[in-house]
């Protein structure tokens, strides 16, 4: 087997021999320890039937480990200056395809037709870059791609908003929004050590596991994710106050939005932060019509 792309000695050595230099607006913190990149791997839950979706494969360290355990590989990279090095480190592995794009402008789903003809089996597996989580998570959940799930490492304040629990400071409108598509869990807290350059704050890896269908029913998806955004504009503000000035034309409707609330049992001097999912989805149901 040849030797592991992400070993200190062999990154620097890459990075040296095609003169590269580090694109921090890219969000460029490429990993240097292997024992991390196959504990990502492993919590893919990934076999040789399995395809992988890599976002931003750098200079191919995970890519590497990736395709050493999948059948195949697809990674997204906007990065035009990788492509040649990622052609030399990746060359002993055939499996794996670069797709030169920014993945937030790409078509994935025409993509997986034609390099992944099992989906459902497929995961996305990716060291992000930190100036875009979260508009590449929700870019994958909202576009009801047929992946299983996604193991991604990204910033630990992210990854404790993502999992948070109603009723904590972290808990908010991200952490309803993924865990409504997926069940989500922080598996791994990561040391900036591992990393070059070393990020500026603490990393984490989480893995989202796709629900055969969404945690709870809504009317309107749309208006749903309205609801709960609304609900925390501003934290210390009570959900009427929330709702009433946030929502469209919620000052003159603040006595429909009153029934709803009476309608689902849900104190208007409450805060959002104190309600469930499930709480949060009777709410949006009762304020629908009211908002048509
Ligand atoms: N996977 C490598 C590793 O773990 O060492 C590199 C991870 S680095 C945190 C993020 C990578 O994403 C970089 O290679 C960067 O060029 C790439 N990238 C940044 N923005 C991107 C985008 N919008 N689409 C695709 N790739 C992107």
């Amino acid at each position: 087997m040849d030797k592991d792309i992400a070993t200190p000695v062999r990154t620097r050595a890459i990075l040296k021999k095609y003169g590269f230099s580090f694109k921090k607006s890219l969000g460029q913190n490429f990993l240097i320890d292997t024992n991390i990149l196959k504990k990502i791997v492993s919590f893919a839950g990934l076999t040789d039937e399995s395809g992988a979706i890599e976002i931003g494969p750098g200079i191919g360290a995970l890519t590497e480990q990736l395709a050493r355990t999948a059948k195949k590989v697809v990674a997204f990279e906007i990065d035009q200056r990788l492509l040649p090095i990622l052609k030399d480190t990746l060359s002993p592995y055939p499996n794996v395809k670069i797709i030169h794009q920014d993945v937030l402008k790409a078509d994935i789903q025409s993509v997986m037709e034609d390099e992944f003809n099992d989906a459902g089996n497929v995961m996305v597996v990716a060291n992000l870059p930190y100036y875009v989580t979260t508009p590449i998570i929700m870019k994958l959940l909202e576009e009801h791609l047929p992946i299983r799930g996604i193991v991604c490492m990204l910033q630990k304040e992210v990854a404790d908003r993502i999992s948070a629990q109603p009723g904590t400071k972290d808990y908010g409108s991200l952490s309803i929004a993924i865990q409504y598509y997926t069940e989500a869990e922080t598996v791994m807290i990561v040391p900036k050590t591992v990393f070059v350059p070393q990020p500026n704050v603490d990393s984490a890896v989480i893995r989202l596991i796709k629900r055969d269908k969404p945690a709870v029913s809504v009317k309107d998806e749309t208006f749903f994710f309205q609801v709960t955004k609304a609900s925390f504009a501003q934290r210390r503000k009570t959900l009427l106050n929330n709702l009433t000035s946030q929502l469209p034309d919620g000052k003159q409707k603040k006595a429909d939005i009153l029934a709803a609330l009476a309608a689902c049992e849900i104190d208007p001097a409450r805060r959002g932060e104190t309600l469930s999912l499930e709480e949060f989805a009777r709410l949006s149901n009762a304020l629908y019509p009211h908002f048509q």
